[in-house]
């Protein structure tokens, strides 16, 4: 492990423009399970219950999904951000980050401190709640403390009482334009592409890495499993997110870069 960490180590202070790719793996050492790991969240769940036609179509699905955010599951503000997204954070303070794409909903690089607009949110986010019908907007922390002292299946909107759902990206909704388009943008245009916890399995985000490759990018993926992209990387990790970025930057700071 020790040479991937001098290796790592070289590219990042040889590199200007880092782009970094995150997954759920990224926060797992915080406490939240990600999707398709050992602990994962699909070993308890239905995935076909996180599609966007199943929620509007079945109010049993939406039930479920508010007892899922009632648990804290993916919403829960007192989960903090680990040595991997503090790590993270330390590129940009270095100036050496020009952002992080994330796939995560959960605000856990924004709250290790890099700021909000260079965190590219493909699958958006959980701090809102929208109404399907009339657009109206509700911070998630509200409607959950309404869900638990009316003790609902499901919340409805205020305004309307049509449907609400967080503004987290369900599967079969298109992914938020504007961010999609910046992701392939930096991601064309970086020197240094870093993966961190993810299977690379959710398109149009995991075509990312290969944007990278085909702009020039050194592609180095550090995840405990594989990845379809790890045959075309120039460095595969499988090692715990946090522990080795923690390494890894301890070593770029002693350099004094
Ligand atoms: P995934 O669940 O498909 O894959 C996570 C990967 O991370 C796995 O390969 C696993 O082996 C690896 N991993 C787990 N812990 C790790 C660690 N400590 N260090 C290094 N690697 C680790 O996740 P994905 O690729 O992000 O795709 C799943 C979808 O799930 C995404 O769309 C994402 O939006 C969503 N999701 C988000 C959260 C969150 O916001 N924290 C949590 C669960 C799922």
């Amino acid at each position: 492990m020790q040479e991937e960490i001098q290796r790592l180590a070289d590219w990042i202070v040889e590199s200007r423009r880092i782009v970094v790719f995150t997954g759920a793996g990224v926060s797992t050492e915080s406490g939240i399970p990600d999707f398709r790991g050992p602990e994962g969240i699909w070993n308890q769940y239905d995935p076909a219950d996180f599609t966007i036609g199943r929620f509007m179509g079945s109010a049993e699905t939406r039930k479920k999904h508010w007892e899922f955010y009632r648990s804290g599951m993916l919403v829960d503000t007192s989960i903090l951000p680990n040595r991997a997204h503090y790590a993270i954070a330390d590129l940009y303070k270095l100036g050496k980050l020009v952002c992080i794409i994330t796939q995560n909903i959960d605000d856990l690089h924004q709250r290790a401190g890099v700021p909000a607009e260079r965190v590219i949110e493909l699958h958006g986010n959980m701090k809102w709640v929208k109404c399907l019908s009339c657009g109206h907007r509700l911070p998630m922390e509200s409607v959950i403390d309404r869900v638990k002292a009316e003790d609902l299946d499901e919340p409805l909107c205020n305004k309307c009482r049509g449907i609400l759902k967080p503004e987290g990206i369900f599967f079969g909704e298109a992914l938020p334009e504007e961010a999609l388009h910046q992701a392939i943008h930096y991601s064309h245009n970086c020197d240094l592409f870093l993966v961190v916890g993810s299977t690379l399995l959710v398109t149009p985000a995991a075509h990312m890495p290969a944007y990278a490759l085909e702009g020039g990018a050194t592609l180095v993926v550090l995840n405990i499993g594989p990845t379809p992209m790890d045959s075309r990387a120039a460095m595969v990790v499988n090692a715990k997110a946090g522990e080795f970025m923690q390494q890894v930057m301890e070593e770029v700071k002693q350099r004094g870069n």
